[in-house]
Parts: C-alpha cells; sequence; structure tokens
C-alpha cells in the first residue's frame, strides 16, 4: 500500500512542526474540509493569516486575472499592482513610504536593518534594540535574538548580541534597561504567541514618550495585530500612539506570502539605494490580493464589524469562564484576537476540539487562542461556544 499523504509528509520534510493528523484539502469562508470529508470551523485563519475567509472570491478572481497577466519582473521596474497598494497603506496609516518583502521575519529583519541605520546616522552609533519578554518576532537570526522566549532560541547560539528583553507592560524595567546605546524599541502591541497580552493603560503612550525624548525609533510589530484583527485597522490605534516604524505580514495578502515594513518619511529616508532589497517583494500576484484585502478592510463599517464579532465571541468565552471557574483562569483580548487562559495544560483540549471539527490554538501552555476569519458568524460562533463548553465540563485540572 503507498504512503498517505501525511505519511510522506512526515517521512520527507524536515520535522520542525508537530502536526495535527488532518491533511486538509479545501476551505470557504469560516470553513474547511480534510481529505475524509470532514467539516471543520476554523477558528485560527491559518495562524490570524485568512483574515477574510478560505477561498475569498475577489481574493480569487483577482489573483487569477493577475497570474494570467504578469507574476514577475523584478524590483528593477515598475508595476501598477505594487502602486495601489503603496498607496492603500500609506493612505490608511501613519506611513509616508513602504518597502515590500515576503514575510513577517523579514519584515522585523528589516526594520532592525533601519534601526541599525539609525543609530548610526542619529544616534552617534547606538545599537541597542529594547524588546519584551514573552514577545515573538521571527524565526530568522536576528529576529529570534530579538524574540523574548527562550524556546525559540533554543541551540542557537551566540545570538546576535545587541539587544535587551524587559518585561512588557512595566515601565520601571523599559526605563532601567535604557541607555544612550539604544537606537530602537521593538515591540507587538498587544502580545499574539506571547499569550494574547494586552498592554496596561497608558503603556504604549509612555513608550511613545521614551523614544522621543531619546530620539529613538518605535518600531510596532503588527504582523499578528494588524490588518483588522483587534477590530481597528492597526492595533496602536486603540492606544492613541502613532510607531515610526511598523511591520505587517499575516494577513496582507489572505493567505499568500507578503510582509512589509512601513515608516515615516524621516525614518524611511536612510534607506537608499542598495541598502535592501527583495527579489520576491511586491510580486503583482501578491499585491493583486493584498489589494482586494486592504479595500475590504477599509470599506465603510467592515471594522465595526470585527468588532462586534469580536463582542460576541468574548462575552461567550466570559460566559464559559464563569460557568467553569475551575478550569478557566483568565478570558482576554481585543476584537476577534481572544485568548483563554486555562488552569492546566490545553494542548489536549485543543486536539479534541479539532477532533470535534473545530480549529484553534493552544500557545505557551495553557492559552487558547482564536484567531477566527474577520467575517466570522454569529451561528459559528455558537457553534465554537457549544463545542468548547463540553469540553470545559469534561476538562480536570491536575
Ligand atoms: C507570525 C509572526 C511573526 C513571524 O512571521 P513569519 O511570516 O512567520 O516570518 C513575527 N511577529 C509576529 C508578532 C508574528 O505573529
Amino acid at each position: 500500500m503507498s504512503d498517505t499523504h501525511a505519511q510522506k509528509i512526515d517521512k520527507l520534510v524536515m520535522k520542525t512542526y508537530a502536526r495535527n493528523p488532518v491533511t486538509f484539502v479545501r476551505g470557504q469562508g469560516c470553513r474547511l474540509w480534510d481529505d475524509a470529508g470532514k467539516e471543520y470551523l476554523d477558528f485560527l485563519a491559518g495562524i490570524a493569516v485568512v483574515n477574510l475567509g478560505h477561498a475569498h472570491p475577489g481574493v480569487a478572481s483577482a489573483i487569477c486575472e493577475q497570474a494570467g497577466k504578469l507574476v514577475h519582473v523584478s524590483n528593477l521596474y515598475y508595476t501598477e499592482p505594487q502602486a495601489r497598494v503603496a498607496e492603500l497603506l500609506t493612505a490608511n496609516s501613519f506611513a509616508d513610504r513602504i518597502f515590500f518583502g515576503n514575510s513577517g521575519a523579514e519584515a522585523n529583519e528589516g526594520a532592525l536593518k533601519l534601526a541599525r541605520l539609525w543609530g548610526k546616522e542619529r544616534l552617534n552609533g547606538a545599537h541597542v534594540v529594547i524588546t519584551m519578554k514573552g514577545s515573538f518576532h521571527g524565526r530568522t537570526m536576528a529576529t529570534l535574538s530579538a524574540t523574548g522566549q527562550d524556546k525559540v532560541q533554543k541551540g542557537y547560539h551566540p545570538l546576535l548580541p545587541e539587544f535587551r528583553h524587559v518585561t512588557f507592560g512595566d515601565l520601571d524595567s523599559l526605563r532601567e534597561a535604557w541607555d544612550e546605546h539604544v537606537c530602537a524599541v521593538l515591540l507587538e502591541p498587544v502580545l499574539g504567541e506571547g499569550g494574547v497580552v494586552l498592554p496596561p493603560a497608558g503603556y504604549l503612550a509612555e513608550v511613545r514618550e521614551l523614544c522621543d525624548k531619546n530620539g529613538a525609533l518605535m518600531i510596532l510589530d503588527e504582523i499578528q495585530t494588524g490588518l483588522g484583527r483587534t477590530g481597528r485597522l492597526f492595533a496602536h490605534e486603540h492606544f492613541g500612539v502613532a510607531p515610526d516604524v511598523m511591520t505587517l505580514a499575516k494577513a496582507l495578502a489572505n493567505g499568500l506570502p507578503a510582509g512589509v515594513i512601513l515608516a515615516t518619511e524621516k525614518a524611511a529616508s536612510l534607506f537608499g539605494p542598495g541598502a535592501h532589497a527583495s527579489t520576491f517583494g511586491a510580486g503583482p500576484v501578491v499585491m493583486e490580493a493584498a489589494r482586494v484585502v486592504l479595500e475590504t478592510l477599509t470599506k465603510p463599517g467592515f471594522m465595526e464589524s470585527v468588532a462586534q464579532r469580536g463582542g460576541y465571541l468574548k462575552a461567550g468565552l466570559d460566559k464559559l469562564a464563569l460557568a467553569h471557574p475551575r478550569a478557566v483562569a483568565q478570558v482576554r483580548g481585543l476584537g476577534l484576537m481572544l485568548g483563554m487562559e486555562l488552569t492546566a495544560p490545553c494542548a489536549q483540549l485543543a486536539k479534541d476540539l479539532l477532533a470535534a471539527g473545530f480549529v484553534v490554538n493552544c500557545t505557551q501552555d495553557k492559552v487558547l487562542r482564536f484567531l477566527p476569519p474577520l467575517t466570522v458568524g454569529t451561528q459559528e460562533i455558537d457553534a465554537l461556544l457549544a463545542a468548547l463548553g463540553a469540553a470545559l465540563a469534561g476538562f480536570v485540572p491536575a
């Protein structure tokens, strides 16, 4: 008998992932189907990637049309799709200029290079970047060094040395780490992979003020929080601050690989010809997907609908927390970026939910993370809440 697809992947692909025993073949909106025809509700959206839902008709037709027209010409020339997305991103954000790459780690890597130039040119060679414990910024050498989690760094020492990790949300910890060598602070507005952790009130505004006072760049990693996930186009809008530099990726092209650095003119001006580059960045097919994503997210009323759906899911999770106080420690989040911290590890519970037809994520051992498509419906949320309630009823903390 020949191997299944899963067996082939287990045998032939490097073992960097702990995979679940499901082979998906098709998606539509919030629904997925596996190779046995079983239906699932997706409360993960890839990992905060397929924000408009699977097989979005507008994205599908835009990329099909573009694929038949022009797929690649490199960045030595101009293309119309790149112009449109640059215009949409700057018109709807603080940014004056964009750099186009292909992934989150790559966007952060570029932002860190920009911080180096900033320190060199504006701060007498300052080169230290302050980042947060519990953060996640990617898997390249620079971004895993920036990441404040041992499990991501294990085995890869010596790391890039010029990072200082401080406690997220703690201003004293930030002030203590600051000296004349600091050129930038890099942080997620809400820790994502770190367990859906919100900053205390006023924290981001204080970080902004410290950066201004010291001439350092404030770099926000909105790779997970951005593009509507929290009920605003960018999460920093909730906190009344704007960064100097921001990175986006995950949801930008609804599943095609894309990452961008957005910056003010004053920061962006340090990147001149030859300073940074990407072969695939801003490929026309990817840009067409991003155009549809951005046009959809900026439609009047779209963000309000995300906030409303998020409020509905959060209210349901809060109710379950009240009903199962021995199992649930806390529910938290913003918009459709929600976490339910359990009183014991949740990996098995996530597996049980998958078997019951619900895709959810377990992060930081005990946090169930919900990142559904931004179009998730009330009935779909109700179905998840019913299944989760049943699972929590059988959840026995150790
Ligand atoms: C996913 C993620 C990254 C890394 O993105 P990749 O595309 O996997 O390189 C970086 N930062 C945050 C906050 C993320 O959620």
